[in-house]
C-alpha cells in the first residue's frame, strides 16, 4: 500500500503499514537514536482565551523530547498541520516556552511511548482547492502535511498502560 509520511515526521515514525494507506498514516514514534521513550510538551490543557481574535489564539502543539539523546521532535502543530491553521491562518504556532510537561497521572513518570494515527487531506481535492489557488505557496505533496484528524496514544512504560490522549477532528 502506498502512503506519504508527513515531512516533519520523516525519520521519526515507524509506520504501521497495516493501518496506513494513501490518506492515513499510523505508527509509533522512534527517535533517530532508536529510543522509544519521550517526554511530552503540549498545550492541550491551556485555557481558551475568548478575548483573542481570529488568528491570535495558539493552536494545539505537541512535541516529543527523546529521553536518550534529548532531541526535540515536533509531532503536531495545529497552525501548520490543519487546513484552518495552515491555509486560512485561524491560529498561530505556540511558543515552545508556553508548553507544559506531561506527567503520568498514575505513577508520575515523565517518559512515554507515543503512537499516532493521522487522517490526511485527499490529494486530488487538495490540489483542486488549495494548490490551484496558491501554487506559489503549496505543492501537491503538501496534502500529506495537512490533517483531517489526529489521534495520539500515549503509553506509560512504568505502568504498562496506554491511553488515547488526543482525538481531534480538524478542518
Ligand atoms: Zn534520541
Ligand atoms: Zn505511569
Amino acid at each position: 500500500m502506498s502512503y506519504t509520511v508527513p515531512k516533519h515526521l520523516k525519520g521519526i515514525i515507524a509506520v504501521d503499514e497495516d493501518h496506513s494507506d494513501e490518506n492515513n498514516i499510523a505508527g509509533k514514534i522512534v527517535c533517530t537514536c532508536g529510543c522509544e521513550r519521550f517526554g511530552i510538551l503540549h498545550n492541550n490543557d491551556a485555557e481558551y482565551d475568548s478575548t483573542l481574535g481570529y488568528g491570535e489564539r495558539d493552536g494545539l502543539k505537541v512535541a516529543a523530547v527523546c529521553e536518550n539523546c534529548g532531541q526535540k521532535h515536533l509531532l503536531f502543530d495545529e497552525a501548520k498541520h490543519s487546513y484552518d491553521g495552515c491555509v486560512c491562518g485561524s491560529c498561530k504556532s505556540a511558543d515552545d516556552g508556553s508548553l507544559e510537561e506531561m506527567r503520568c497521572a498514575d505513577c508520575g513518570s515523565g517518559a512515554f511511548n507515543i503512537r499516532l494515527a493521522i487522517e490526511q487531506e485527499d490529494r486530488q481535492q487538495f490540489i483542486e482547492e488549495v494548490v490551484s489557488d496558491d501554487p506559489e505557496r503549496f505543492s501537491p505533496d503538501d496534502f500529506a502535511d495537512i490533517f483531517d484528524w489526529i489521534t495520539i496514544y500515549v503509553g506509560c512504560p512504568e505502568c504498562g498502560t496506554e491511553n488515547e490522549w488526543i482525538s481531534l477532528e480538524l478542518s
